[in-house]
């Protein structure tokens, strides 16, 4: 049973579109956050089923864990296991910039990547996050992540006409394909990792790397990516976990090489 009071605004965590996410105790050694949505706003009522409905039977740890959820009264609830480094933002270009080294970013950006195979890969039909962005990465004690947020969370269509075009994402973030013509599969998120993997390379914005469309930012973050990054993962594919290594590995390239491209010539929304 939550306590009323834990909805306090010094218990405040974070705020999203429609709600705002407390820090709370289920009893007096589990800590919790709840996300409170407003059931007025229409939208909040589809995003709270969604969240539900697709996180429920995940299991993985570099997904954030649904422990439980409420619908009574005037208040949506979903609580939500509590990530005591908040978000990864934070840390890129937020109160705490410049703080993560770089065996620390490796292992987030692998860590994400594994989190996406596992709802690409893992279930009958893909999980599309469609909302993949520095915000919505949560960091443990020990700073690894966990994809959160799965409001806008959708299973693959079938057939792509059958597609909703009204645009769902965050803008700087959203694959030109998915924006203009409304296309969704699993590349969207896969691009949406390469921004934020942009952004932890960097530290900078996505929005700021757009607006830029500067060439030398990404030949920077590259030229980084290649010396810190690939020949960490090239050491360490020798270990046992082989496989699993060379396919996150996978997904980081592809992820780097759609959004590096488009970048430059993505069109202005
Ligand atoms: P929205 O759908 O409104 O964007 P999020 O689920 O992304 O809501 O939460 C908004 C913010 O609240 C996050 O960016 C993060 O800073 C904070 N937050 C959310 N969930 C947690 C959690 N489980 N532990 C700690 N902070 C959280
Ligand atoms: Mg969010
Ligand atoms: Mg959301």
């Amino acid at each position: 049973q939550l306590a009323t009071n834990n909805f306090c605004e010094e218990n405040i965590l974070g705020r999203g579109g429609f709600g705002e996410v407390f820090k709370g105790n289920l009893d007096v050694k589990t800590v919790v956050a709840v996300k409170k949505l407003q059931v007025y706003h229409a939208r909040s009522k589809d995003e709270f089923e969604n969240e539900v409905k697709l996180i429920t039977h995940i299991h993985h740890r570099n997904l954030l864990r649904l422990l439980g959820w409420s619908s009574e009264g005037s208040d949506l609830l979903l609580v939500l296991e509590y990530m005591p480094n908040g978000s990864l933002d934070q840390f890129l270009w937020g109160a705490k910039s410049g703080t993560l080294d770089w065996n620390q970013r490796y292992e987030i950006i692998f860590g994400i990547a594994r989190g996406l195979a596992h709802l690409h890969n893992e279930f009958h039909v893909k999980i599309i996050h469609r909302d993949i962005k520095s915000s919505n990465i949560l960091l443990t004690d020990d700073f690894k992540p966990k994809i959160a947020d799965f409001g806008l969370a959708r299973f693959q269509p079938e057939d792509q006409s059958h597609v909703n075009t009204k645009f769902a994402g965050t803008l700087g973030y959203t694959a030109p394909e998915y924006a203009l013509q409304g296309h969704l599969s699993d590349k969207v998120d896969t691009y949406s990792f390469g921004v934020v993997v942009l952004e932890i390379i960097s530290g900078r914005r996505s929005t700021e790397v757009n607006r830029s469309s500067s060439d030398y930012l990404l030949e920077h973050a590259w030229k980084l990516y290649e010396k810190k990054i690939h020949k960490k993962c090239i050491d360490e594919t020798l270990d046992s976990k082989q496989y699993e290594q060379e396919h996150v590995m996978n997904i980081i390239e592809i992820a780097l090489l759609c959004t590096q491209s488009p970048v430059s010539k993505r069109p202005t929304m």
